[in-house]
């Protein structure tokens, strides 16, 4: 048991790697196949220890070197949250039948890719193609390996993605603001149904829209945020990888609550 949580939060950790270039390159459309140690800002090169996950911000102190630039926080935060979501991973997530080891690093990846989510969105309000296609790839895996029904997958995917299009529709010829729901959000919901199927998905999102209207409506009423749009990205990720983990066990006790089964 000590070993699986030994291997998990270590490839956390090499992938944070990966994450945190991906955080800072894909949205702002720079290659991420080329690899280059530079500041993110200016482009300066810099010597590569301070890319290493974690202790290279602690031990720069956040700087990128000569240039002085500051290193985005996420360079600090997400190798963590990484770390503690591979350690939740192996906590939570039960035994399948078959395959389950597969089960257990599919919902890693798929968690993985909506801390991306929800960085770059808080960042820069872009949720990058690159994530929706990671969770196709997965939610593909999720069908073969039958973790996910295929139908009510094609389903999830194919509901959220048209609801979610729709209201954006309305939203933006009713207000007239471009921006009342974006792109990334609807394709984020279709490939979210894909891969946890159109129960879990709908979980996900009332779940993601319960604490994005408590936190922004607490937040709006103190007054403690500036005027800045509300990126609706960082709460419907962390709702879907809250269905990923506890999803079954959420909707089970719910039907066991309304009598069926
Ligand atoms: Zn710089």
């Amino acid at each position: 048991m000590a070993i699986q949580y030994i291997i998990y939060i270590a490839s956390a950790y090499l992938l944070s790697f990966i994450l945190c270039y991906m955080i800072y390159r894909l949205p702002r459309e720079k290659n991420v196949i080329k690899y280059e140690a530079v500041c993110d800002e200016c482009n300066e090169k810099v010597s590569f220890w301070r890319f290493i996950p974690l202790f290279g911000y602690i031990f720069a102190r956040g700087k990128y070197g000569v240039c002085g630039h500051k290193m985005s926080i996420s360079r600090l935060l997400v190798p963590i949250l990484a770390m503690g979501l591979a350690a939740w991973t192996v906590f939570t997530v039960k035994d399948c039948e078959n395959a389950k080891e597969m089960y257990r690093i599919l919902v890693l990846l798929f968690s993985l890719t909506m801390l991306v989510v929800i960085f770059t969105d808080f960042e820069t309000f872009i949720i990058p193609d690159t994530c929706h296609v990671i969770v196709i790839i997965l939610a593909i895996l999720a069908m073969i390996f039958k973790f996910t029904d295929v139908l009510w997958g094609i389903l999830g995917g194919v509901i959220f993605f048209v609801s979610f299009y729709v209201i954006a529709f309305i939203a933006i010829k009713k207000t007239g603001n471009k921006d009342a729901l974006g792109g990334g959000d609807i394709k984020l919901m279709g490939v979210c149904g894909l891969f946890l199927g159109a129960s879990r998905c709908l979980l996900g999102l009332l779940i993601g829209s319960f604490s994005a209207f408590l936190i922004e409506g607490f937040l709006l009423l103190t007054k403690i945020k500036k005027e800045r749009g509300v990126a609706f990205g960082p709460y419907l990720a962390i709702g879907m990888m809250i269905a990923a983990f506890y999803g079954e066990a959420i909707l089970n006790a719910y039907n066991k609550l309304l009598g069926i089964n």
